[in-house]
């Protein structure tokens, strides 16, 4: 079975950064849409830069110093709204996981639960206002779930990554509450937004590592 460690991940950094460099036109599309074209060139600058400072980190690393090192590297790296409130997400995450050498799934729904509250708090999203929110949530309650259920730490990733990928797909009959698409009030009606998209990205690369 898969164990989160630090090696587990750095693949996940590794896959994810990957998925958006192929999927960064897709990203800019969709924002382009409904905001200025430009989320598909952000992620993929900021993971690329994470990509680069990967080397850096010590053989005995933890889960939590990866996801801390990917959290400095995102807020210095991304501008516009993504990049602070997925560096708020990877801090938050970090400091939930603290040092511990491998992730249970009880573990893995604190990370992603934290970083979820975390752009929260930062971007005040609720959810059903159209924002990366959209795709969060609906993955940390399946996880949640999931998890409570007694399923293992590969289950529980697969079922976060559907219900992100489902939950961004439910963004496009919205109208946006949060962030530029706001100003489009009824014209952001069937558009996906950009920041669920990626979200979804994120958490589909993290059940995909190691499968
Ligand atoms: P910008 O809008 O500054 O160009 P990006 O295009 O990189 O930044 O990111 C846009 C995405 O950020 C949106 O699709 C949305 O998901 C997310 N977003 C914007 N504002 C908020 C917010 N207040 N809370 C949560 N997510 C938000
Ligand atoms: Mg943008
Ligand atoms: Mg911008």
């Amino acid at each position: 079975s898969l164990t989160l460690d630090a090696a587990w991940t750095v693949g996940w950094i590794r896959r994810s950064a990957e998925v958006l460099a192929a999927e960064r036109a897709a990203l800019n599309t969709l924002d382009r849409d409904i905001g200025d074209g430009d989320h598909g060139e952000n992620m993929d600058r900021g993971f690329q830069a994470v990509l680069s400072k990967l080397n850096d980190l010590v053989d005995e690393s933890t889960p939590g110093a990866v996801l801390k090192l990917v959290a400095t590297t995102l807020i210095s790296t991304v501008g516009g709204a993504a990049g602070p409130l997925y560096g708020t997400a990877f801090l938050k995450a970090a400091g939930a996981v603290g040092s511990a050498r491998c992730l249970d799934a009880a573990a893995l729904v604190a990370l992603l639960t934290a970083a979820r509250d975390g752009i929260v708090l930062r971007g005040k999203a609720e959810e059903g206002d159209k924002t990366m929110i959209d795709a969060w949530t609906p993955a940390v309650n399946a996880a949640a779930a999931a998890q409570a259920a007694g399923s293992a730490v590969d289950e529980v990733l697969l079922i976060a990554a559907d219900a992100a990928a489902s939950g961004a797909q439910a963004t496009e009959p919205l109208i946006a509450r949060k962030g530029r698409a706001s100003y489009l009030g009824e014209r952001a009606i069937g558009h996906r937004d950009p920041g669920a998209q990626s979200t979804s990205l994120l958490l589909r690369a993290a059940a995909d590592v190691g499968r």
